[in-house]
């Protein structure tokens, strides 16, 4: 029987290490790290998702500074109160809050982020960054798969990994960071006919489609590693992952369940990565 790697266990611990962290600058009476999250507008899931990262700092000491805008602002404002925080030193990290409402270009708020406050690793110098294997900041749901495979005591150097999906966010980083990491990567999407026969043969296997329980034991190898990405929400309310873990679990050595696996790795990425541009200034 294979063994369920609870991101929200992992992201406790390594959240109880950055508290350490922050309270150690703090008695050293230091400036204390700080996350700016913008979000334009009202949707309910963006307003919760803000609150949660609000929250995530709170629990860490970290500082944060919530920027909420009206739906109605223009793409120029909308620069300008980006552009005020890169300027801003008492701030590490810049967070814009996506989807942004329609008439916002997305790519063009992130593109004005600092990239060295970039810590969702989205802006395009971070992007070339982790091609050319340049420091940077990885993004953070890619992040937290890796660290995960980590903790589920699996090496990728060596091992066939398979990445189901390959959007921007999620299936083609990850596919880098296992590339990195000296895995033999393939990329499956919605073009590739037989997806079966690349991940029968996968010993790690990443799984970002957002097709609810798409995948069975019969896509899978024995013993392999896999990491569930999706959250998709059942008709009667419940999330669910991209992998039927019940009947996949008894064939793998390991797995992480949804809810509790992926998702609260993204916030301790994000949490990390600010942490980390607050070290890189500070030792400017
Ligand atoms: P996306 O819609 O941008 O991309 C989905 C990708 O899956 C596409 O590349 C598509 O070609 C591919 N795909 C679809 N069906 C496939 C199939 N049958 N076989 C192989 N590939 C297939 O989605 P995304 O942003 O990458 O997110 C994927 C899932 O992960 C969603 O459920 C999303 O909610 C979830 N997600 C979770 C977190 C988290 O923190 N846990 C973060 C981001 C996304």
């Amino acid at each position: 029987m294979g063994v369920l790697v609870y991101g929200s266990e992992l992201s406790t611990e390594r959240k109880a290490v950055m508290k350490r962290q922050i309270d150690e600058l703090r008695d050293q009476g230091k400036r204390i790290p700080c996350l700016a999250v913008i979000l334009v507008g009202n949707n309910p899931a963006s307003l919760s998702y803000v609150k949660g990262k609000e929250k995530a700092c709170t629990v860490i000491g970290m500082d944060s500074k919530m920027i909420h805008l009206e739906e109605t602002i223009t793409q120029e404002q909308l620069n300008n109160v980006i552009r005020e925080c890169n300027e801003d030193d008492s701030i590490d990290g810049i967070l814009v809050q996506l989807p942004l409402p329609g008439g916002l270009s997305e790519k063009e708020a992130l593109d004005v982020i600092s990239s060295d406050k970039d810590v969702d690793g989205l802006h395009l110098i971070n992007i070339g960054r982790l091609y050319s294997d340049e420091i940077g900041f990885v993004p953070c749901t890619p992040k937290g798969c890796m660290a995960l495979l980590e903790k589920m005591g699996c090496n990728p150097d060596g091992k066939r990994a398979v990445v189901m999906g390959r959007s921007r966010l999620v299936g083609t980083p990850v596919a880098r960071l296992l590339q990195n990491k000296n895995a033999t990567v393939t990329i499956t999407h919605t073009h590739t006919p037989d997806v079966k026969e690349y991940t029968k043969n996968a010993d790690i296997l990443i799984v970002a489609v957002g097709q609810p329980k798409l995948i069975n034991s019969s896509y899978i190898k024995e013993g392999a590693y896999v990491i569930d990405v999706g959250i998709n929400r059942t008709e009667d309310g419940h999330l669910v992952g991209d992998v039927d873990t019940d009947d996949v679990l008894p064939h793998v050595t390991a797995i992480t369940p949804v809810p509790k696996g992926v998702g609260p790795m993204t916030i301790c990425m994000l949490l990390e990565n600010t942490l980390e541009a607050y070290f890189r200034r500070e030792s400017k």
